[in-house]
């Protein structure tokens, strides 16, 4: 796996892949800045090495050029967190395009215009990707969050670059965090599933019963494996069609050694509302009108033993509707739990999704090892595939 460290930048131009597809306000300014700040490493050290960054990235979903997707509005928060002055250009390919890069000194950096405005880019069209390539020597990807696109600047590029082409320091560790749960980390390995269904993590969970010796079920998903077993769910979050898949799972759990642990008891509520009457039940004797929301005190304590135990931890997916305070509390508990494990020397990756704005809202971020930033790319990767953006480094 080729890494920044295998090349020596000096007097070279890196053209990186980046993620800036940041969040901005009406008046186009940056909300969070994190994809930005979690860039700044690899430029920082291809700067310090002599060399200069061509950034290039995509922002929103624009149809053509539509001037409120410019990467234009991002230029000043970008020099803000590099400390960097950034010349911006108004295309990303073509003669101005090549001319800014040909002009570009040791120790500069140059943002291109929103990749996505051409819409080549996303059509992963081979001429815009040789076109992209003209522009630096040695090809970077440090786009997690687009890793699982075979777009022109994620993948289709690298063929440019023959072996002048490796991972920024972002997507290394991405790549090492994601490894060391599915491969290398120490045991026990405990993978926390919540979220709202079980049909979204079907492929997660199939894959992850042959990495791991634990497995938390929690959130909605809970009551569709409750319901198979014969329990009373009232009226919470249930797939019927998927009841027999739960019942199979918990086959392949055994056969497989994994220890499964679902929820004992929860918090239940008379409606969807966070000022509905709420009341702590049995998992499995829910009477109609009710509905669990949140894991109960019995739940916690027991999820809470179970992660200390272990020595690797991946948690995605809430294990209540967190969004509403009455039912965070399971969600919280669970990050203290997890966050405890970490300070005793555990590996905790926490990634995809909502687990990670639950992470972000309760102040977890830097209490657990790794929080990735990819949601899409991190759940293709735990669903065991091989994200087209990596793999074509790796060729
Ligand atoms: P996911 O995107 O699959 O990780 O699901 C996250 C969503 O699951 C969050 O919006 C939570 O509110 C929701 N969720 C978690 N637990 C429950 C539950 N017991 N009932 C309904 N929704 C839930």
């Amino acid at each position: 796996m080729k890494t920044l460290n295998d090349f020596n930048f000096n007097n070279k131009k890196a053209l990186i892949r980046v993620d800036f597809n940041v969040p901005l306000n009406d008046k186009f300014e940056v909300t969070d800045a994190t994809r930005i700040v979690s860039a700044k490493p690899t430029i920082i050290k291809i700067l310090e090495d002599g060399g200069s960054c061509i950034l290039m990235s995509h922002l929103g979903r624009p149809k053509g050029v539509q001037e409120e997707f410019s990467l234009k509005h991002i230029v000043n928060k970008v020099e803000d967190i590099l400390g960097v002055e950034v010349k911006f250009i108004e295309d990303c390919v073509g003669p101005t395009a090549e001319e800014a890069a040909q002009n570009l000194n040791p120790g500069e950096i140059l943002l291109l215009e929103n990749l996505r405005f051409h819409d080549e880019e996303k059509q992963g069209d081979k001429n815009f990707a040789e076109a992209l390539s003209k522009l630096g020597d040695i090809f970077v990807n440090d786009a997690f969050g687009t890793a699982h696109r075979a777009h022109a600047s994620t993948t289709i590029i690298a063929q440019f670059f023959d072996q002048r082409k490796c991972f920024g320091n972002l997507l290394a560790q991405e790549i090492d965090s994601i490894n060391k749960v599915m491969k290398t980390g120490e045991k026990p390995v405990l993978a926390v599933l919540g979220g709202a269904k079980v049909s979204s993590k079907i492929t997660i969970i199939e894959n992850i019963l042959d990495k791991v010796d634990h497995l938390i079920i929690g959130g909605g998903m809970t009551f569709t494996f409750i319901k198979a077993q014969g329990g009373n769910v009232g009226d919470s979050i249930c797939e019927d069609d998927k009841m027999e898949l739960a019942i199979d799972i918990l086959k392949q759990a055994k056969e497989k050694n994994v220890q499964i642990h679902l929820p004992v008891d929860v918090l239940a509520a008379n409606a969807f509302s966070n000022d509905a009457d709420t009341q702590i039940m049995d998992v499995d004797k829910i009477p109609q009108g009710w509905q669990g929301l949140d894991a109960g005190p019995r739940s916690k304590a027991h999820f809470h033993d179970v992660v200390l135990q272990c020595k690797t931890i991946l948690w995605n997916g809430p294990l209540g509707v967190f969004e509403m305070e009455t039912f965070a509390n399971g969600t919280i508990a669970l990050g203290n739990s997890i966050a405890e494990a970490t300070k005793n020397g555990a590996f905790s990756l926490v990634g995809g999704g909502d687990s990670v704005a639950a992470v972000k809202q309760f102040g977890f971020e830097n209490k657990v090892s790794y929080v990735s930033t990819g949601g899409g790319a991190m759940l293709e990767s735990l669903e065991g595939k091989t994200l087209p953006g990596i793999a074509a480094i790796l060729e």
